[in-house]
């Protein structure tokens, strides 16, 4: 019950335009009614196979080193990488590391999720219709091949269109049509690892890259072969993970996807994992940030960083979370939008460190309790609520809590990205024309 009441109040909220209700149901219309009803049932399904393996997975990967390759200067400005999102980790795994976890059967079960509770939400019109390109990669000698399949690429964009139903923006894709393979290591890979990686022992001091440009350049110059297309690559990518017993560092797969507002294309991993990842990766693409700041661990953690905020920048006290706002402009410049309708979002260890493993995903615990004690000996508590359900968020492999969505800002900033900014060309297709296109498509 509590779950209809809060798919109630934000249907509520987004099509009134008020927020706050506790009233239930008497704005919806037996359809929507109906809709919710079925999500309800989804969720109670996802809860019994949910996420389970995948936090036990996620705290043992943390602990065994897990590194991936930082590429985020290779993005600046605007660029956003996810390779510290562990989410998509335990999907990527190959047959031993599962075996070491313990996680001898199977990758995690994927739950498949309705769409009930989007279709009851309001949608932005007109509807826009983006087409996707997939070009899946493998090195110049064919080697690190990235092995996803055209349906498994379907499957993440019938995901991203649950997720962006009522931004009015809907992802197209073919896969006998929009996708390609290509062996080209400047597509494969990240970057060029740097000559001395392998002396490198301490566990908590990774391997850094020495450079991407060209890794990036590459990247840029096919995405923007395809105007009229949202061109997304799956690649090998760069890590790397701890050998606790060789002690030594090995070079691993990339881990996570990116995307930047300023760039052609969205790169995703290799294979198919965590299955809100192409929805998120395509926020940042459309412009949207994080709405988290920081890397907050615990409940005292979070109080140093408001005190910090407060005493040493010298921020007022009444809304110190702005601290964890982290897609709010008064928070950061330099972002590519200003997202003012996400609360503040601190990550999910804090949900951990206040209630116990796996309270991130549990929707018994939507908040945390951030006492601060201010010199001069006034305490204030601070009331932590993210949105959990929000795709931009590191919340959005937490199934059960529901479909994740957009807020009302973001949906208007990627709305504004197509038809007043950069992606603009997505709603002018003339990809079908292309020779190149047409000679890409026969060879796979
Ligand atoms: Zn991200």
């Amino acid at each position: 019950m509590r779950k209809i009441l809060r798919f109630s109040s934000a249907v509520l909220a987004i099509s009134a335009g008020f927020l706050g209700s506790t009233s239930i149901s008497w704005a919806l219309d037996p359809q929507a009614e109906a809709s919710l009803k079925l999500q309800e049932q989804d969720l109670s399904r996802i809860a019994a196979t949910e996420s389970q393996p995948v936090q036990a997975a996620m705290q043992s990967l943390k602990i065994r080193k897990l590194r991936p390759v930082s590429v985020t200067d290779n993005l600046v400005p605007r660029g956003f990488q996810d390779g510290d999102d562990y989410s998509s980790l335990p999907f990527l795994l190959d047959a031993d590391e599962l075996q070491k976890l313990g996680m001898k059967a199977a990758r995690p079960e994927i739950p498949e999720i309705g769409w009930h509770a989007q279709m009851a939400l309001k949608r932005e019109s007109p509807v826009y219709k983006v087409h996707i390109h997939a070009i899946r990669t493998a090195n110049d000698n064919g080697t690190h091949a990235a092995t996803i399949s055209p349906q498994e690429i379907k499957r993440y964009v019938d995901q991203a269109n649950r997720v962006w139903w009522s931004s009015g923006i809907e992802f197209v894709f073919d896969p006998d049509k929009d996708f390609e393979h290509r062996d080209s290591t400047l597509l494969n890979y990240d970057c060029t690892l740097d000559d001395y990686w392998e002396n490198f022992r301490d566990p908590d001091w990774s391997p850094t890259r020495t450079d991407g440009t060209k890794y990036d350049e590459e990247r840029m110059r096919v995405g923007n072969e395809y105007k009229g297309k949202l061109v997304v690559f799956f690649r090998y990518g760069n890590g790397f993970q701890f050998d606790e017993e060789k002690n030594v560092w090995k070079h691993t797969p990339g881990t996570g996807g990116f995307s930047s507002s300023t760039k052609s294309f969205v790169a995703m991993p290799r294979m198919y994992a965590e299955m809100n990842l192409l929805a998120h990766e395509i926020g940042h693409y459309m412009h949207l940030p994080h709405p988290f700041a920081g890397d907050i661990e615990s409940v005292q953690e979070a109080a140093q960083e408001i005190r910090n905020w407060v005493e040493v920048q010298g921020h007022a006290t009444q809304n110190a979370l702005l601290v964890f706002d982290g897609d709010n402009i008064e928070r950061y410049s330099g972002l590519p939008a200003d997202v003012k309708d996400t609360p503040p979002d601190a990550r999910g260890a804090i949900f951990v460190s206040a209630y116990g493993e796996g309270a991130n995903c549990k929707a018994s615990y939507p908040i945390v309790q951030i006492p601060v004690l201010f010199s001069g000996d006034y305490q204030t508590v601070y009331t932590l609520r993210p949105d959990r359900l929000n795709i931009m968020s590191y919340f959005k492999h937490c199934y059960a809590l529901g479909t994740q969505h957009l807020s009302g800002d973001q949906i208007a900033i990627a709305r504004n990205a197509l038809i007043n900014g950069n992606r603009m060309h997505l709603l002018q297709p003339s990809f079908e024309r292309r020779p190149a296109m047409q000679k890409a498509v026969q060879q796979q």
